[in-house]
């Protein structure tokens, strides 16, 4: 399989080139050029495989320059972090079903790709016999799951940005506590956005970044995308076993659009998946764009749900690709149009194509209490605000029978303070986070400020 950018400058890139180039040299993401499809013959076929079985089918599809002995390994190392076999369980709710992508080192669905992704980094390294720097802006999840990836790798050093005061408490210590010495936290001030800026403008210096062999790892990365695609699969298996539906709809808590666009490869690939609910918060701009075409940015606002709390998508322009059947210079002009006027337009041929793809609904914060409140009473199950938001999503947009799978994003001692606003009492812990606010930290508070960041990258690197 050979990859190639959305802005159609890089093109014949390996499965490995492409996990080290990161965002493209172009500006654009990189895509396989083609996406396998699974016949409906076979699809039943995968039901029967366990979780690191059926990421080895799936991912196979999509790797062809690492051998199958090592993948195998590799995928086996990556999943044996997770505290349950199954990796990602599914659990029936009511009338909804969970998807409990929850269960890694650091209790959000970012471990599931992120595990995999610093294993990956360590195999390519040690083969060329390289290092690597990797800089990367998180709004809470992605930071810790990326340290944790990578933490005490021989040949990767992490610098990570997180908007200072605006990640949960526990997600920052999720992070500074790690004290590998090749692990930099940096705390910035400004918003996640600002971080994600950085990090564009930093590897958009290619001088600096050949240097000092930058590496990303925001969901920009193919192989994180790639990770993702595989649960979809093991959920549709899961519900299919036990109710024998064919046709599903998921539900996905979406900011950076990295999840739910893992779920349209899957579509892509032949899964009978309905619609995908795009379920965002009052950061809105996707759900907007799907009910109205109206892709126009506005201003951040913090809510219950920070790992939510985006504007601009990196994600998106993958999708634009396929909006676009492929048309490289067109993605090109809408990302030009996108960066001058913070808004764009689609035909009517586009929208009904997104209708196709997409259903969506943006949830308040206090229905985002509500609906925490109103699944816990029905089901005694407590559900972390991201969760809640795809949830609430899911009872206003999917129509009954077809079953619907609600991704749940994380854990709810993750976001202690909004569960207990909603339900009056405190998430039960899991053991790595009991006693985690007393454990020693380490951080820098710095300006958000390209050159600044560039600086102590340089001072640092490995
Ligand atoms: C990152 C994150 C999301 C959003 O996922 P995207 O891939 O950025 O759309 C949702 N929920 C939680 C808990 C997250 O950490």
């Amino acid at each position: 399989m050979q990859y190639l950018s959305t802005r159609g400058q890089v093109s014949d890139l390996s499965f490995k080139e492409a996990v080290m180039m990161g965002l493209a040299d172009d500006g654009g993401l990189l895509l396989p050029e083609h996406i396998p499809l699974i016949p409906p013959d076979e699809l039943d076929s995968l039901t029967e495989l366990s979780y690191p079985d059926l990421a080895f089918n799936i991912l196979q599809r999509f790797i062809d320059d690492i051998p199958a002995s090592r993948l195998r390994e590799l995928i086996q190392r990556s999943y044996a972090s997770f505290t349950v076999p199954e990796v990602t369980p599914v659990v029936k709710k009511g009338n909804l079903y969970i998807l409990e992508l929850f269960h890694g080192p650091t209790l959000a669905f970012k471990d599931v790709a992120l595990q995999f992704l610093g294993n990956l980094f360590e195999l390519i390294l040690t083969e060329r016999k390289e290092r690597m720097n990797i800089v990367g802006a998180t709004s809470g999840d992605t930071g810790s799951a990326a340290i944790y990836g990578v933490r005490g790798k021989e040949n990767i050093n992490i610098f990570i940005m997180h908007p200072e005061g605006r990640v949960s408490p526990i997600q920052e210590k999720q992070m500074t506590t790690v004290l590998d010495a090749n692990v930099f936290n940096l705390a910035i001030r400004g918003s996640f956005d600002d971080g994600q800026r950085i990090v564009k403008e930093i590897f958009g210096d290619l001088a600096f970044k050949n240097e000092h062999a930058l590496g990303a790892v925001n969901s920009i990365n193919w192989a994180r995308v790639l990770a993702q695609v595989v649960y979809y699969f093991y959920a549709w298996g899961q519900v299919r076993k036990n109710s024998n539906c064919h046709d599903v709809y998921f539900s996905v808590p979406t900011g950076n659009f990295g999840d739910i666009f893992a779920g349209y490869i899957a579509k892509e690939m032949g899964l009978p998946i309905r619609r995908l609910i795009l379920a965002t918060n009052a950061n809105n701009i996707l759900s907007r764009f799907v009910r109205d075409g109206d892709y126009s940015i506005g201003d951040v606002v913090q809510t219950w749900s920070p790992s939510m709390d985006i504007q601009i998508s990196s994600n998106f322009e993958r999708y634009l690709y396929y909006l676009h059947n492929g048309d490289t210079a067109a993605v090109s002009a809408a990302m030009t149009t996108f960066k001058e006027s913070g808004r764009l337009s689609f035909t009517a041929a586009q929208k009904a194509r997104i209708a196709e793809d997409f259903l969506s609904c943006s949830v308040s914060n206090d229905e985002t209490l509500a609906t925490i409140r109103d699944f816990y009473q029905a089901t005694g199950y407590c559900l972390d605000p991201h969760t809640a938001i795809g949830v609430k999503a899911a009872q206003i947009c999917a129509e009954a029978p077809i079953p619907v799978i609600c991704l749940a994003t994380a854990h709810p001692a993750k976001f202690g303070e909004a569960v207990h606003q909603a339900i009056g009492i405190d998430p039960q812990r899991p053991p790595c986070l009991v006693g985690i606010e007393e454990q020693p930290s380490r951080c820098e508070t710095v300006d958000a400020d390209t050159e600044v960041i560039k600086a102590f990258v340089k001072a640092h690197a490995r």
